[in-house]
């Protein structure tokens, strides 16, 4: 009996840690971001349906991150990096129950275009009105982009349209000599009418003539992502309407504050503005 104790001891504990150490897996993509990107983790549990430890926990830059059961035992959690996220190579660490792994995220330098406009003064400054109208739907757009609901999405998302992109995202700009904004997303070129379509499934949840995007729709696509799109020269969605990927929502056109016809694109995750770009290219 002894034998059997001093044979098979050591081997069931080398089994139990190997086991063990095999629970949890975390799969992080891409490796590596530039600031105002979007990354995700893909994260394995456990095997053992028993041990059920829940959602996995992990923060980056301070932001408990928002992990979604896909599966049992499989989590998934899209994350925004912030277009002021200083360059360095981050450590994450993900929890679940008793386990931990630490997977790391290197943020690139990058140093993103300026565009230097100038307009006769007249033109930029706006008028009490204007000001009052545009902060107001300032703080409805805030209000809208904050909500957290279900998963909507489903797989890859696809573009808006078809055309190329004539501004990309990040550009800064300085009109008359003073920085005045971020271009928080991309722009793609358009003739009036061009059919604007829906990235993913979702919900619209805002369809409103705004002073500077003009016709605008958002569509909230569950789990704090937001698409926003702008300068419609219609509506083919009403609001509350349920939308599936690829459906047309409405036309390009130049509505609110535009110099000629495009469509000014934007992804919203969790209150951050990402890059559009980078959500297109992951792999879901
Ligand atoms: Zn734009």
């Amino acid at each position: 009996m002894k034998f059997i104790y001093r044979l098979f001891l050591p081997i069931a504990l080398t089994l139990i840690l190997y086991l063990h150490s095999q629970a949890m897996s975390v799969e992080i993509q891409p490796k590596e971001v530039l600031p105002g990107d979007v990354f995700l983790l893909k994260v394995y549990t456990d095997k053992n349906p028993s041990a059920n430890p829940g959602s996995p926990q992990a923060e980056f830059a301070g932001r408990e991150m928002a992990f979604f059961q896909t599966a049992d035992n499989h989590f998934i959690a899209l994350i925004p990096v912030d277009i002021e996220t200083p360059p360095k190579k981050y450590p994450i660490t993900i929890a679940s129950g008793e386990e931990a792994r630490t997977v790391y995220l290197r943020v690139k330098r990058y140093k993103f275009p300026t565009q230097r406009i100038t307009l006769p003064e007249e033109k930029v400054i706006l008028s009490p009105e204007d000001l009052k109208r545009a902060g107001k739907e300032a703080g409805l757009m805030k209000s809208v982009l904050s909500q957290i609901t279900m998963r909507e999405w489903d797989g890859r998302f696809a573009v808006p349209t078809g055309t190329a992109i004539s501004e990309v995202f990040g550009v800064k700009r300085v009109m008359n000599g003073k920085k005045t904004s971020v271009h928080c997303g991309i722009d793609y070129k358009g003739q009036t009418g061009t059919p604007v379509r829906a990235v993913n499934s979702g919900k619209v949840v805002l369809r409103e003539e705004l002073f500077f995007g003009g016709n605008t729709v958002v569509i909230d696509h569950g789990t704090g992502l937001f698409s926003v799109y702008m300068h419609l020269s219609g509506f083919h969605v009403a609001k509350d309407e349920k939308v599936s990927k690829g459906q047309m929502i409405g036309l390009v056109g130049m509505s609110g504050r535009a110099t000629g016809p495009h469509l000014h694109f934007g992804f919203n995750l969790q209150g951050v503005k990402v890059n559009p770009l980078s959500i297109f290219k992951l792999e879901l």
